[in-house]
């Protein structure tokens, strides 16, 4: 399910979001877009490097920011001490990390949306996010 008409054409992406297009942007982009699991941000600075598109680390971490203040990507925490991004192409999710292999995959569906509203009930706060991610041992690694 994507909601971009041509997935691979990061320029438009960039244009109908009013952001000027570089090569650096591009490249985040691309490789976000491409990934299976959600990637840090030496991952990305990784793959520019191999694309030889020039950006240093605080040019990516704007871009970054930039890319989710759009809603064009959402971060992602692992408790590793670091924040992920993953390309927002499917709805909000949650994710399970095998804490042996390290792999991810992603958890449809959200129940947590009933559990925010008894939060803004009780607290009179408004819950404008949540982060919930599920570790364990995967079916390769288990018995
Ligand atoms: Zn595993
Ligand atoms: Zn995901």
């Amino acid at each position: 399910m994507k909601s971009v008409s041509n997935p691979h054409d990061c320029r438009e992406e960039l244009r109908r979001l009013e952001m000027r297009v570089t090569p650096a942007r591009l490249g985040v982009l691309d490789v976000l877009e491409h990934a299976e699991v959600p990637l840090d941000v030496s991952t990305v600075i990784a793959y520019l490097d191999k694309q030889q598109i020039p950006a240093d680390e605080v040019t990516v971490f704007r871009i970054l920011n930039a890319f989710s203040k759009k809603g064009l990507i959402r971060p992602v925490q692992f408790n590793e001490g670091k924040l992920r991004y993953e390309y927002a192409d499917k709805p909000p999710h949650h994710h399970f990390i095998c804490e042996q292999c390290g792999s991810v995959s992603d958890v449809e569906g959200c129940v947590v949306g009933e559990l925010e509203k008894q939060i803004e009930k009780k607290t009179g706060a408004r819950v404008t996010r949540h982060s919930l991610e599920f570790f364990g041992i995967c079916r390769r690694c288990g018995v």
